[in-house]
């Protein structure tokens, strides 16, 4: 007897998996691995977020179930957020939703906004967590290119009539992972028309908004007049504030598809532990002096491996956000055996572009995850791996 649905059967496996076995046979093997495929900050979260956790679990009235949608204190905190960054006005009671990570978010809107067999666009290379959610929902995920030309915006004019036509929604994501591109506004406004003309739902993935470097200040979708007809943007505090195990983010915008998916949550979980809301809230709120921290060290992490990169011939570009490095691999390889080559040769784990959709060959994704001096150790490995070739 089978028990295992056909969904849950032919959910492609994660390629990152036999990364992580391989790992584990080389360190037992004595080898010192150097993971930097994993895409979350090692920084610990900010001391005021975790004192006001510990605050707040002190309350017996925090210890009941949330409010479906998220607490008013966090969902007030994210309109005051979007209006103080954004200058965007949104109604806390109906245009916020606070989420269990941005991920289930992504999973549950998908399944709010398509039936079976709808189409919905998807950013490739781009976060694996949209075409699963397609998949999940039994629909057709349609491949949207991103132009590594062009910054890594999408290419709009592949998408066939019919395709657009038939579309239901479209994902986007900038800073991009995995490519590190960042958005002009420009990309926003031609999203949310091309979405406009074709009755298309734009859900525009923020999770790396407050991670950016330089004068560089990331734009949202929202701004773009009129947005609020076809847009939600999810948000997440995982990276900008160093708080990927605790589980929280939001979706805002529209308010139709916020409501249907606030109705389909109340029937799938309970949303979020409220002392987690409630310091999520102070964050949020605060001045973000630690949000410029955190970058400032990705920055200084960047500047190094990037140098270091390039000096070693490897092209790729100084990103303006997120926290990762999007390297092509030498001529005569595939990401794959790059990879492959990197962790049997250098002890040195990266995730091949192909992780993130067929438009990924021929680069890899590093994550700055680590601190300085093991950069510094990496730089040495790449080097001597250099000189083998
Ligand atoms: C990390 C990441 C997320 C998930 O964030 P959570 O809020 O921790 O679920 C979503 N989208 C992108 C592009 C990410 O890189």
């Amino acid at each position: 007897m089978v028990f295992i649905s056909e969904k849950v059967q032919n959910l492609p496996p994660y390629l990152f998996s036999q990364f992580q076995q391989r790992k584990k046979q080389l360190e037992n093997n004595g080898v010192d691995v150097i993971d930097l495929g994993i895409g979350s900050p090692d920084l610990p979260t900010p001391a005021f977020i975790c004192e006001e956790l510990q605050e707040q679990v002190k309350c017996p009235e925090n210890h009941r179930y949330s409010p479906y949608s998220g607490c008013d204190e966090f969902k007030q905190a994210v309109a005051s957020y979007y209006d103080r960054r954004y200058a965007v006005t949104l109604d806390p009671n109906t245009e916020v939703l606070a989420l269990i990570g941005s991920k289930e978010g992504i999973a549950n809107l998908i399944q709010a906004v398509i039936n079976p067999m709808d189409k919905v666009l998807v950013p490739d290379p781009g976060y694996p967590a949209y075409r699963k959610g397609v998949h999940l929902a039994g629909g057709v995920s349609v491949t949207l290119p991103l132009d590594a030309k062009k910054g890594y915006a999408p290419m709009f004019q592949h998408i066939s009539k019919d395709d657009a036509e038939e579309a239901k929604m479209m994902f986007l994501n900038y800073p991009n992972n995995p490519t590190a591109a960042h958005a002009e506004w420009r990309t926003f406004l031609d999203a949310v028309s091309f979405c406009r003309k074709y009755n298309i739902l734009l859900a525009h993935d923020a999770a790396y908004d407050l991670v950016t470097f330089g004068k560089y200040r990331a734009p949202s979708a929202l701004q773009v007049p009129g947005a609020k007809e076809n847009v939600v943007e999810l948000g997440s505090l995982s990276k900008s504030f160093n708080m990927t195990g605790w589980r929280i983010g939001y979706v805002v915008g529209n308010k139709e598809v916020i409501h249907a998916l606030a109705t389909l949550k109340g029937n799938i979980d309970t949303c979020q532990f409220m002392p987690i809301q409630k310091a999520a809230a102070k964050a949020l709120t605060s001045d973000l002096t630690a949000v410029e921290k955190n970058n400032s060290v990705y920055e200084q992490r960047i500047e190094k491996l990037y140098l270091a990169l390039t000096e070693l011939g490897f092209h790729t570009e100084k990103p303006r956000g997120t926290l990762y490095l999007w390297v092509e691999v030498p001529k005569g390889e595939s990401s794959l055996s790059f990879a492959n080559r990197l962790l049997e040769e250098a002890g040195i784990i990266v995730t091949p572009g192909t992780a993130f959709g067929d438009n990924g060959e021929g680069f890899i994704r590093i994550s700055l995850s680590v601190h300085a001096e093991r950069l510094d150790e990496v730089i040495r490995r790449l080097k001597a791996l250099n000189k083998r070739r």
